[in-house]
């Protein structure tokens, strides 16, 4: 990962002084490297690195991390910062909400190249819309081009439960706009939305109706869809709306897919408007406010699960793993197995963090709370486990009052903490029972995949 890579370049600066010049230099090529293959346009990873550089160079490192993790933290907040728009600070930054506070109807409108998703977007926030702000919401389709667009926009107006101006054959886009605000109006709608055609290419004729159906329809939103995947290309498109029509906000479709961020960066960069929704999927619940920290740590490949469970499948051995789980389906889950597994927490970052990002931990970690257990306390139950005797390991309902006596004065803690440690060896057993149900660690890779 790229933690891993500046935690190489800053080496020799730990704990010490300040981030020098040539060091933040050398750090800013791993950051580069990240930044274009996760798809950032060339400029705007320029532009980028140049502003992190100034802000990075001279400053005091700090006790508590490495100076390569003190740099992926500059890198991280400042790609929040870029990626969050008006409001947004370097914790994470929430997404732009859509302004709607205006005489009704409100009037978004939604813009883009063919196939970009609008249309399926534009019902996905209908659909929003109505469910989360109850709002009355109608939808017009202004798409004279393709000759099953209107069509769909209907269709999908009925899985969401959403109204759809009625379709008039031959009326032209702009004709269609004047409409759909009039019978909004007569209705007491309070959002219009107005999916647009889109073209293969930009062109002039495609920007020529996007200008004449915002000056009829005056949209307090204008929404530009991009496709994430398109990565370059996007910002070229962005480029061009951008110029020619009053845009509020992008949506970002397709982030379900193996779009690394870069796109959204980008998109930001260019049109120096916020990015307001992701879209993750089809279906017309797959849409989700744009979280910039969420998409900071897609760019710099950390910081979800998907990394964390990297990360695990590298602390511990795969066929070790298996072979645990083998002889705990087996009943054989002993003190030395899990010795075992407490070190191997403690390589990857910690219970807390573990437990806390893996759905599938829930469990443990609700027995870990109830028996006391934290990240210190592991110290503790490794003494604890070294004070009993290879037999008592190997079987733990050996241990009587009498034995536990012994082992607690061994370990310098008390019966309760050795029967705490007996208790978490049995809420272990069960969930890693489990987690070897959802086909073990390596399952655990694919589920989050
Ligand atoms: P338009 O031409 O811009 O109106 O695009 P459409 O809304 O018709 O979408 C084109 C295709 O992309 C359809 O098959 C959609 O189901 C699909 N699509 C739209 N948004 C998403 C998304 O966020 N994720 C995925 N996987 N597919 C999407
Ligand atoms: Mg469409």
């Amino acid at each position: 990962t790229l933690s891993d890579r500046l935690n190489g370049v800053f080496d020799r600066l730990r704990g010490r002084g300040a981030l020098g010049e040539a060091d933040v230099r050398e750090a800013m090529r791993e950051v580069r490297v990240a930044l274009l293959e996760a798809d950032v346009a060339l400029p705007v990873a320029r532009d980028f690195i140049a502003r992190v550089t100034e802000k990075a160079v001279g400053q005091q490192v700090l006790k508590s991390v490495t100076p390569g993790q003190q740099v992926v933290k500059i890198v991280n907040d400042e790609l929040v910062a870029m990626l969050g728009g008006e409001g947004a600070d370097a914790t994470g930054g929430e997404a732009v909400p859509l302004q709607l506070d205006v005489r009704p109807p409100a009037v978004i409108m939604m813009v883009g190249l063919q196939g970009s998703g609008k249309t399926t977007s534009t019902a996905k926030i209908a659909q929003l819309l109505r469910t989360k702000q109850g709002k009355k919401v109608m939808m017009a389709s202004l798409d004279v081009n393709r000759p099953a667009a209107q069509e769909q926009l209907k269709v999908l107006g009925e899985q969401a439960q959403v109204a759809t101006l009625p379709i008039i054959v031959g009326q032209q886009p702009v004709d269609i706009a004047r409409r759909a605000l009039e019978s909004a109006k007569l209705q007491a709608v309070d959002v219009l939305m107005l999916d647009t055609a889109g073209r293969l290419h930009v062109d002039e004729a495609l920007m020529a109706e996007m200008k004449a159906v915002a000056s009829v329809s005056a949209p307090t939103e204008v929404l530009l869809v991009v496709d994430a995947l398109t990565g370059q290309d996007a910002v070229n498109v962005a480029q061009s709306f951008s110029g020619e029509v009053p845009l509020t906000g992008v949506v970002l479709t397709r982030m379900d897919g193996d779009a690394r961020g870069g796109a959204a960066l980008s998109m930001r960069a260019v049109t120096g408007k916020p990015i307001k929704f992701a879209g993750t999927g089809e279906k017309l619940d797959a849409i989700e406010p744009f979280h910039p920290g969420r998409v900071a740590g897609r760019i710099l490949g950390m910081g979800d699960v998907v990394s964390l469970v990297e990360r695990a499948a590298q602390a511990v051995d795969a066929e070790d793993a298996d072979k645990l789980a083998q002889r705990m389906m087996q009943g054989q889950f002993d003190m030395n197995d899990l010795r075992t597994q407490l070190m191997q927490m403690q390589k990857m970052g910690g219970l807390g963090m573990l437990a806390g990002m893996m759905p599938g931990m829930k469990k443990a970690k609700q027995a870990m709370a109830a028996s006391g257990m934290d990240d210190k306390v592991l110290l503790h139950m490794d003494a604890i486990i070294g004070s009993m005797t290879k037999t008592e390991r190997s079987k733990p309902e050996l241990l009587n009052a009498k034995r536990k006596k012994r082992v607690a004065a061994g370990s310098g803690t008390s019966v309760q903490d050795v029967n705490k440690l007996l208790k978490m060896h049995q809420e272990m057993g069960r969930a890693m029972k489990q987690i070897k149900k959802m086909g073990g660690l390596k399952g655990l890779g694919a589920l989050f995949g």
